[in-house]
């Protein structure tokens, strides 16, 4: 089953899976510090398993007068590679990320070629946040400037219509596509209802599911659904889960993810500011009660972001599912 069939499936059964995302090593590591998080959590029986995509080489940061200093960043490729290994070492849906930033239609074709040859039929199909050193998104020159121009091209692929044109007698590529959708709206969007017509440009070009970006206020979560069905967006809606760990989180999540952090949970980690395993407590139960919430609520899946850390997702794991 792809990843939109056990969607479905978990639906018709009015269950909820687990699922999670995981970053592939920085370059240089081997896969044992991926396979170490992974291990523990597979108690759970995972629907499927997410492998981000990552560009940057280099970043910019000012010095003190004001001067652009250049750094180089250790990058992590492998998203490919890393996911047919997990699949070939759990035996569970893998999803490899795919994003347009830096990338052109050439490239992204090899690489979905690749993974299909690898028998990794699932993309989450993304555009990538712009470079560090841009103030805009800037597309490759021969690449795409919006997601569902990446999900347009993986729907052709699908058909058999590849960059260069048509190939009649193919091998037919099944991707299952997956979309991010933004509970709080997309930092970028001109407005919230440009940012549910881009979402829905996406699954109109063929995008089968939505997975939202992380969120601390259910609330957000089922208003974004209404509108999303208001829009005529039909295919299920999965949501993201990330539990704070840390006090620096309360600044950090929402520059970084855009989400919003609730005043009462803004209020109790303050409160214990200088005890790292309260805030640690606190952001653990905020998530477990968030999951079961939206358990409740009949969501197919809880997709979590561990982000190199299952200690806490074992956890809330433990007690939701
Ligand atoms: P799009 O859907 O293209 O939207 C980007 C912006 O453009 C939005 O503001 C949208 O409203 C607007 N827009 C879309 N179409 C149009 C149009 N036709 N005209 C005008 N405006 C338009 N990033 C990574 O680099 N690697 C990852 O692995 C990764 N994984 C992610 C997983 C999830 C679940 C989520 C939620 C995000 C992930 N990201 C990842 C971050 C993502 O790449 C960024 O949020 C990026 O800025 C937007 O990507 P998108 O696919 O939503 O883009």
């Amino acid at each position: 089953m792809n990843v939109a069939e056990l969607i479905h499936s978990a639906l018709a059964e009015g269950k909820t899976r687990f699922a999670f995302e995981l970053l592939p090593p920085l370059k240089g590591d081997g896969m044992g510090g991926v396979f170490a998080a992974i291990d523990p959590l597979m108690e759970f029986d995972p629907a499927y398993i997410n492998v981000t995509f990552h560009r940057e080489g280099i970043k910019q940061t000012q010095r003190p007068d004001g001067s652009a200093e250049w750094h180089v960043v250790r990058r992590r490729p492998g998203t490919v590679g890393i996911s047919a290994a997990i699949k070939a070492r759990y035996g569970v849906e893998t999803v490899p990320h795919l994003i347009c930033g830096g990338l052109s239609r050439y490239d992204i074709e090899d690489a979905l070629i690749d993974m299909d040859f690898l028998g990794l039929h699932n993309v989450l199909a993304l555009r990538g946040d712009k470079s560090q050193n841009e103030r805009r998104f800037m597309p490759h020159p021969q690449g795409h400037a919006h997601a569902a121009d990446l999900v347009r091209q993986i729907a052709a692929m699908n058909r058999g219509e590849f960059v260069d044109g048509e190939v009649e007698i193919c091998h037919h590529s099944k991707f299952s596509i997956g979309v991010a959708g933004y509970p709080e709206g997309h930092e970028e969007s001109a407005s919230p209802e440009a940012d549910i017509a881009a979402l829905k440009a996406k699954v109109d070009a063929g995008a089968e599911y939505v997975v939202t970006q992380l969120f601390y206020d259910n609330a957000r979560f089922f208003d974004f659904v209404r509108r999303c069905r208001e829009a005529g967006i039909g295919v299920p809606i999965i949501p993201g889960i990330k539990p704070l760990a840390t006090l620096r989180h309360l600044t950090l999540l929402p520059e970084t993810f855009g989400c919003s952090i609730p005043e009462p949970l803004r209020r109790e980690v303050l409160a214990h500011r200088d005890d790292k395993a309260a805030v640690r407590r606190i952001g653990t139960e905020w998530a477990i009660a968030q999951s079961r919430e939206l358990k409740a609520a009949g969501v197919p899946v809880l997709h979590y972001y561990p982000m190199g850390k299952a200690e806490n997702i074992i956890e809330i794991a433990r007690t939701v599912f």
